[in-house]
C-alpha cells in the first residue's frame, strides 16, 4: 500500500521490546475538511488530531469507539476526532473567530481519551496538557495511564495528515537496553515532508537501515460519520418537548445537522410526537 491510500501500518524491531506504528490520511481528511470551513490553523490541527486517533486505533481490539478530545481555554475550545475498530474516522473542532488569525496554543487544556466497547465498560482518561503540543500530551497520558514510554511524531500540511509512534513494551531478556533511545533519537532526524510524502518502505529504511525492522501489512483507514437519525432523535429528546414544540409552532418541522458532517436531519409534528412515547399516555 502507497501513502496516497489512508491507512496504518504497524512495524517492530527485532530483538527489542519496540513496536512502532505509521499513519497516513489523505482522502479521509479532506472527506472532513469539506464539510467544514476551517481557518488553516484549525484545519492543521484536526488533521494532527485525527493522525493521533488513527495510530490510538490499533490498539482498539473491540467492537467499539475510541474518541480523542482537545478542550482548550483559547479561541480553539474543542478539537475532537473518533475512530473504531473499522478505521472509520470523523472529527470536529469548535473555535471563535479570532483563531482566523491566530496561532494554535495547546499550553492550557485537557485531554481526554475515551473507549467506548460496544459489550463492556466505558473507560475515561484524562490528562492535562503541559508539553505543550498534542505529541507530547499523548507521551504524558502513556506514561502516567500504561508506564510505556511512548513518543509521537504528528503532522499535517492542511492536505495530508500522517503520524509516526514508537512504543515500548515489556522488555524480555536479551533485549537490546540502548534500543529505545536509539531509535527515538532517529525518529527525531524525520523531516515533516519525509513523514507526510514518503512511502513507509522508503522512510523506515532511510531510518532504520542499520536495524531488524520487521514491517505488517497495512489497514486501511476511511472517513465515515456514525450519526443517524435514531441518534439525532435522541439528542433532540433531551431538548425537551416544550423547546421542540416552539421550533414546530414557528417552521412546522426541527431540523438539526449533524456536527461531524453536515447531514441535515428533520422532524415534523408527528416525527417529534413519537420521540416522547411517554407524553402520549398521560
Ligand atoms: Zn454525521
Amino acid at each position: 500500500m502507497s501513502n496516497s491510500a489512508d491507512s496504518l501500518q504497524r512495524f517492530s524491531f527485532d530483538h527489542t521490546a519496540i513496536r512502532g506504528e505509521l499513519t497516513h490520511l489523505n482522502t479521509s481528511y479532506r472527506d472532513v475538511l469539506k464539510r467544514h470551513n476551517y481557518p488553516p490553523v484549525v484545519a492543521r490541527a484536526v488533521g494532527e488530531l485525527m493522525a493521533a486517533t488513527a495510530l490510538l486505533s490499533g490498539s482498539l481490539k473491540f467492537a467499539g469507539r475510541l474518541t480523542l478530545q482537545i478542550r482548550l481555554t483559547g479561541n480553539i475550545t474543542l478539537l475532537q476526532a473518533e475512530t473504531n475498530e473499522k478505521g472509520q474516522l470523523r472529527a470536529i473542532a469548535r473555535y471563535d473567530d479570532l483563531a482566523e488569525q491566530s496561532e494554535l496554543k495547546v499550553t492550557d487544556g485537557q485531554m481526554i481519551i475515551t473507549i467506548e466497547p460496544e459489550v463492556g465498560q466505558r473507560y475515561q482518561g484524562i490528562t492535562l496538557i503541559s508539553g505543550g503540543n498534542v505529541a507530547g500530551a499523548l507521551e504524558d497520558y502513556f506514561q502516567q495511564s500504561e508506564q510505556l514510554g511512548s513518543r509521537f511524531w504528528l503532522t499535517c500540511d492542511g492536505e495530508n495528515a500522517a503520524g509516526f509512534m514508537l512504543q515500548q513494551m515489556p522488555s524480555a531478556e536479551g533485549d537490546d537496553p540502548d534500543a529505545w533511545d536509539r531509535l527515538g533519537h532517529l525518529a527525531s532526524t524525520m523531516k515533516d515532508e519525509e513523514l507526510l510524502h514518503l512511502n513507509n518502505d522508503v522512510l523506515l529504511h532511510r531510518l532504520y537501515h542499520e536495524e531488524q525492522v520487521r514491517i505488517y501489512p497495512a489497514s486501511a483507514l476511511s472517513f465515515f460519520c456514525t450519526c443517524s437519525k435514531d441518534r439525532i432523535g435522541n439528542a433532540l429528546h433531551q431538548l425537551g418537548k416544550a423547546e421542540l414544540q416552539s421550533i414546530l409552532d414557528e417552521q412546522s418541522k426541527v431540523t438539526i445537522s449533524c456536527e461531524f458532517c453536515q447531514q441535515a436531519y428533520s422532524f415534523d409534528q408527528a416525527q417529534v410526537d413519537e420521540l416522547f412515547p411517554e407524553e402520549k399516555l398521560q
